[in-house]
């Protein structure tokens, strides 16, 4: 078999560069390891960004995302027993899109394969890459249905396998990766209930973070801060919702509606940057280049960002035979790859400094949550930066 393009991976970054070649009417063949059912209900992320939207929209694939997305315009901090509202929308006239990652893939995948006739084998096996720096790279796998190996030759192969693929452990020897680990777990749960808040909040508690983020009218993303590699086990229905009212309540709310956990796991919070992004015949994007923990939930906007650029550098070059854009590739996605990292940094000291145990962390934290509501220029840099304004393009 032979393609131009062989993406390794359907999440929103391999199935967003899939639809924009197939648009150009340039072939590619997307290889999955999960079905198609269980991509299209895998619960993740959901806060997108403006500018993700749009460029969504220019290439035809924000449709549904437009009629259905909700809009948020403010987040809520809870510190001490009250609640701090932080209206960005009055301050930038800037707001999010909330729309849950599974109904975004399922979007992407209908577009691509039903839509625009892309071809995408899921449920593959031992995915292996052959002579990325030569002229002429190709990718195996075994088929799911015949049960043998397949080999297809291409020029190129992105590589949008996520944080546990294939792609990245190729990489050679003076690939650079730039890690750090925050030293804290999460706990992701999904609750069978409404929102109990019209906005996201972030409650800032000696007992630890504590995050509500509404994904539909029947459905809520909770996040509890906890032992990195803690066992969900350890956190029984009862333990959660107690430590979520606990550490989300304020003195003028009522108590979050619970409701049954649906999803219940264990993150730990760490980030990784490769560097750079392309190697010989092989282009990264979105996980599989750079991790940042959902502290400030950037991940899915990278993984667009970097699936606009590398989606249209394939094409110009593909169909014009333009190297600009594969070439300024790593350098492009780069600089918002790292101005983002670093707000993750500093929102991560704002969740967790309180419950780090350290009095003087603690001290600064609050120190740096009241400035944010005090002073009009520390509101203006955080809102600019939660909405991904990036100064870096
Ligand atoms: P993925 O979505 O991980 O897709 C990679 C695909 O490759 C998967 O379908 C996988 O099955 C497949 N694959 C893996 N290995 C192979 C292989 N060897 N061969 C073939 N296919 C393979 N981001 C936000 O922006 N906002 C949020 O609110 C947010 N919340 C999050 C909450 C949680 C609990 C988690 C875990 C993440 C969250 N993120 C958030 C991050 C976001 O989900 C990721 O950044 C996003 O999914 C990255 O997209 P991707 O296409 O790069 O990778």
């Amino acid at each position: 078999q032979r393609f131009p393009v062989v993406i390794v991976g359907a999440g929103p970054a391999g199935l967003t560069i899939g639809n924009i070649l197939r648009a150009a009417s340039v072939d590619c063949l997307v290889l999955e390891v999960e079905t198609r059912e269980f991509i299209e209900q895998r619960p993740r992320a959901g806060v997108l960004e403006e500018w993700a939207v749009r460029g969504l929209e220019q290439r035809g694939l924000a449709d549904t995302l437009l009629e259905r997305a909700q809009r948020h315009t403010e987040c809520e901090f809870r510190f001490e027993k009250a609640r701090h509202r932080f209206s960005y929308l009055e301050l930038t006239g800037h707001h999010h899109f909330v729309y849950p990652q599974p109904l975004l893939v399922t979007d992407l995948v209908r577009e691509y394969a039903d839509v625009r006739g892309g071809a995408i084998r899921f449920g593959v096996r031992d995915v292996q890459l052959h002579g990325l720096d030569s002229d002429r790279p190709a990718v195996s796998y075994v088929d799911a249905e015949s049960g043998q190996r397949q080999l297809v030759h291409c020029e190129f192969v992105a590589g949008c396998d996520g944080a546990r693929g294939v792609t990245r452990t190729v990489l050679p020897q003076h690939a650079r990766t730039a890690r750090h680990d925050y030293g804290v777990g999460w706990l992701a749960l999904l609750a069978e209930a409404p929102p109990s808040s019209d906005c996201v909040v972030f409650g800032i508690h000696p007992n630890g973070f504590a995050g509500h983020m509404a994904r539909s009218p029947e459905v809520t993303r909770y996040y509890l801060e906890c032992p990195p590699g803690d066992d969900p086990e350890n956190w029984s229905h009862d333990r959660v919702w107690a430590e979520l009212q606990e550490r989300l309540g304020a003195a003028d709310r009522p108590p979050l509606t619970e409701g049954r956990l649906i999803e219940k796991r264990v993150l730990d919070m760490h980030n990784y940057v490769v560097e750079p992004m392309a190697f010989g015949r092989l282009f990264l994007a979105g996980d599989a280049a750079h991790l940042t923990a959902p502290i400030a939930a950037k991940g899915m906007n990278l993984a667009l960002h970097d699936a606009f650029l590398l989606g249209d550098g394939l094409v110009a070059f593909l169909t014009k035979g333009e190297q600009s854009g594969l070439t300024g590739y790593s350098d492009a996605c780069l600089g918002r790859v790292w101005d983002y990292q670093e707000f993750s940094q500093w929102l991560s000291e704002v969740y967790h400094g309180t419950s780090s145990g350290d009095a003087y962390r603690a001290g600064t934290t609050l120190a740096r949550l009241r400035r944010l509501f005090r002073s009009p220029a520390a509101a203006a840099a955080f809102a600019e930066q939660y909405l991904g304004k990036s100064p870096a393009g």
